[in-house]
């Protein structure tokens, strides 16, 4: 296989491989973007579920103390009635004294009813406001999870097709110049580069003389000292690339 075969094997997989990444990007980024609204739906519903069980609990607290007031004064009614029916000064004192200790009893329940009532309030505003809260972004899921879905659908098509190209490629390179691509690739992103006027075109370094006369002879690939990329030599810059900027090696994606 000559080395302008070779060539032209590089810059398609470079170009695939660059398309490849843009897919990947948008995949991800669409993927992230809808489990970030799900898993802040899922913590919406716990944090309504806590709340929920919460002002349950209360609520029972408080029907046990109501109960309790209930049974305190009728307590209260039979120390009334013992004390009509009281003898002596003595007697009637230490039913005083008991009827004193229940109806600071009972207020003490009624301090915490009252205290109760205001934060099940409280945690009923709460519940309401995650409520509503929960309800618009179950609303803007719904409206957007069938579109991101099929856009997903059509990536990873998309994907599947260029990977199979890409692998369709691969065997046409020989095995040493694309373990060196995808180790390079791996690391910088992109793995090929060319010199036309002795810079590299993807990190713009002045190659040396005798490297770049080596590969204008065009019998070898050359790898930029810099960057590491595979190098080789153009005889014309390619059209909608200027020298500082080679088609199919940007270091960023589309
Ligand atoms: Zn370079």
């Amino acid at each position: 296989m000559t080395i302008q075969a070779q060539i032209e094997v590089l810059e398609s997989l470079a170009a695939i491989d660059a398309e490849l990444k843009g897919l990947s990007d948008a995949l991800s980024q669409e993927r992230e973007a809808l489990e970030g609204k799900k898993s802040h739906l899922a913590e919406l519903d716990a944090r309504l579920a806590r709340g929920e069980k919460s002002i349950e609990e209360m609520e029972r607290t408080r029907n046990d103390l109501h109960a309790e007031l209930r049974q305190m004064s009728s307590q209260i009614e039979k120390s009334r009635e013992k004390l009509t029916r009281c003898r002596t000064e003595r007697e009637a004192n230490a039913v005083q004294r008991e009827l004193e200790e229940l109806r600071k009893l009972y207020r003490d329940r009624e301090i915490e009813i009252e205290k109760l009532d205001v934060l099940i309030d409280q945690a009923r505003g709460e519940v309401q406001q995650v409520s509503s809260e929960r309800q618009t972004l179950a609303g803007e899921l719904g409206a957007i999870e069938g579109d991101v879905t099929s856009r997903l659908g059509d990536a990873e098509k998309q994907l599947a097709e260029k990977t199979s190209q890409r692998n369709g490629l691969i065997g046409k390179i020989q095995p040493g110049l694309y373990r060196r691509y995808e180790l390079v690739r791996k690391r910088r992103g992109t793995a090929l580069a060319w010199t036309h006027d002795g810079t590299c075109s993807a990190c713009h370094m002045r190659l040396q003389p005798m490297l770049f006369q080596r590969l204008t002879r065009g019998d070898e690939f050359g790898q930029c000292p810099s960057c590491n990329r595979i190098l080789y030599f153009r005889r014309d810059v390619p059209e909608g690339a200027d020298r500082a900027d080679a088609a199919g090696t940007q270091s960023s994606g589309p």
